[in-house]
């Protein structure tokens, strides 16, 4: 790092486990740009005040995770379309002391989809089992990706419903309905959907059981589980098993970061360097559920 070095970097709590910082640096650094990309720990009572350093200190931009993806929007002069109808933000752009708020979760997404293998969401069903911030980026984004239909499955029916509700907000022409959380209704939701996606946190702790009954998965199937920790999870070992198509959640992590450094840098972000730099290091541990 020198005086010119531009700086980046996340704020969340905890920040220990974030996979960003590897991510983010591997990139600058194979693209021979000056930046640096700085993990930062804020508790929730400090975040408008580190905010405001942040800005005074002239970073570029940063990346935000939990607890703050949704209070961080009172912070900022303005928030991109696509995150206020999500109700959270990822990135923040500094430009010209202006903070602008992006979310790349739900574009991550479909550019993951498109990666692993050419798929696009427009003209599919989508069913979802989860309605948290996840749920909600991935859903928006395949409303608006084209979408014929999304169902949205969740333990809490009200937050499904809320998210049904705020969906219909959009100007998309998707059809969208939440389905009970119960295996009859998840078994005919599946039967009604071409792509699933877990974006439940159901899987990411040893023992975790599939979030799906046994026999509705087909090869018909794609599966798309959110966790990208661990890597291989009850669902996608189900779905293989089925003969269906199955994608972890790393290319969405990849993607979301690329979209983050492109809005940072305006340049095409290197996207191999950064699964790279993920695959290399440790990913077990700890972290909290859509931490990145
Ligand atoms: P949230 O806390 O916002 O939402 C959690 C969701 O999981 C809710 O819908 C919740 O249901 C559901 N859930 C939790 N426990 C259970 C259970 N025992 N049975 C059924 N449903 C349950 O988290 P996020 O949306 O931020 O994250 C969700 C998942 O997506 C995580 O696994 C995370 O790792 C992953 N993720 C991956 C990203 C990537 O880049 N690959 C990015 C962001 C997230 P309820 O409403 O009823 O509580």
């Amino acid at each position: 790092m020198g005086g010119r070095t531009k700086l980046v970097g996340i704020i969340g709590f905890p920040i220990g486990h974030s996979l960003s910082p590897r991510m983010q640096n591997a990139a600058f650094q194979s693209m021979g740009l000056d930046y640096s990309y700085i993990p930062l720990e804020v508790e929730s009572r400090r975040l408008f005040s580190a905010v405001t350093a942040l800005r005074l200190l002239k970073f570029r931009g940063f990346n935000v995770t939990i607890p703050h993806k949704r209070r961080i929007m009172a912070a900022l002069d303005d928030v991109a379309s696509e995150a206020r109808l999500i109700g959270a933000v990822n990135t923040v752009e500094i430009h010209h002391g202006r903070l602008i708020g992006y979310n790349t979760d739900g574009r991550g997404f479909l550019r993951a989809l498109y990666d692993a293998g050419g798929t696009s969401v427009r003209g599919k069903r989508l069913m979802i089992l989860g309605a948290g911030g996840a749920a909600r980026a991935v859903a928006f984004q395949s409303a608006l990706g084209g979408a014929a239909s999304v169902l949205i499955a969740n333990r809490s029916a009200a937050r499904a419903a809320e998210l049904v509700r705020d969906l219909a907000l959009t100007p998309a022409r998707c059809s969208t309905t939440a389905l009970r959380w119960s295996k009859a209704s998840l078994k005919s939701g599946a039967r009604e959907a071409d792509i699933i996606v877990n974006a439940t946190s159901v899987g990411m702790k040893p023992g975790d059981r599939s979030p799906l009954p046994s026999d509705v998965v087909t090869p018909q199937h794609l599966v798309c589980d959110l966790i990208y920790r661990p890597a291989d999870t009850a669902l996608l070992k189900q779905a293989r098993r089925a003969g269906a198509t199955a994608m972890n959640g790393i290319g969405m992590l990849v993607h979301q970061g690329a979209l983050a450094f492109e809005i940072w840098t305006g340049q095409r972000a290197p996207v191999s360097v950064m699964r790279e730099a993920l695959q290399r290091g440790p990913t077990g541990g700890g972290g909290a559920p859509g931490g990145i």
